[in-house]
């Protein structure tokens, strides 16, 4: 048989660089690799798209218990009304336990039959897959968070102001740290890597050192 695939779980807060970190751990390893932000915001989307209100548990709800693999590839999942929108969601009890199916599905037999998958979120290490071989929490300062945010807007072609971007973001770190349910947190037994003063490459080799010590020392 077949060894299990191996799981790598990457939290963290907004722009810690943690979905940059796990699409090239991914690449990498030639894992599969699942942005599980996409589909908070999917639902988010789908219950506004139907003139819902994304607070309201019921439209969110249904639209968690319909989404299709299509959404997560629709379009402006992007944009900031949908980010926050994804963050109230998100705290949904309802909502979370309609979309752990799919996630731990991807983990369990990723797709294109990969030997391992990468999944980035905010509760993977915790509530997902608590027993992932490698946990990684990518954690940066507000300031430095939001100023990538922002550079990362413009590059977009949007009109970013740095004093509402990183309001925005600290808006929504607060609900998605205080939240009842799979709160954003490290899992105990997480690597963290700081990112403040770090540049993408520096952060890539501390994560896949931290890979290859952990699935080493497995074997
Ligand atoms: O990662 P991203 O910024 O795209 O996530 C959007 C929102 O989805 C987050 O602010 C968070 O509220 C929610 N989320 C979550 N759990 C995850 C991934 C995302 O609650 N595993």
């Amino acid at each position: 048989m077949a060894d299990a695939p191996v799981v790598v779980a990457v939290d963290g807060p907004a722009a810690s660089g943690k979905g940059t970190i796990a699409r090239r751990l991914a690449e990498h390893l030639g894992f599969a690799h699942l942005d599980t932000g996409l589909l908070y915001r999917a639902v988010a989307r789908r219950a506004m798209d139907r003139g819902g209100d994304p607070a309201d548990g019921e439209a969110a709800l249904r639209a968690a218990r319909t989404l299709e693999a299509g959404d997560l590839a629709g379009e402006g999942l992007r944009e900031e009304t949908v980010t926050s929108a994804a963050s109230v969601v998100a705290a949904d009890p309802g909502v979370r336990a309609a979309l752990l199916d799919f996630q731990r599905g991807f983990a369990a037999a990723p797709p294109g039959g990969a030997a391992g998958a990468v999944l980035d979120g905010r509760d993977i290490g915790t509530v997902v897959c608590p027993d992932a071989q490698v946990k990684l929490f990518l954690d940066a300062s507000p300031e430095v968070r939001a100023r990538r945010r922002v550079r990362e807007l413009r590059q977009r072609g949007a009109n970013a102001i740095y004093a509402a971007v990183l309001r925005d973001m600290e808006a929504r770190d607060a609900r998605d740290r205080d939240r009842a349910v799979a709160p954003l947190a490290p899992a105990e037994d997480a690597f963290v890597i700081d990112t403040s003063a770090m540049n993408a490459d520096e952060a890539f080799r501390e994560a896949l050192a931290h890979f290859d010590a952990r699935t080493t020392s497995q074997k």
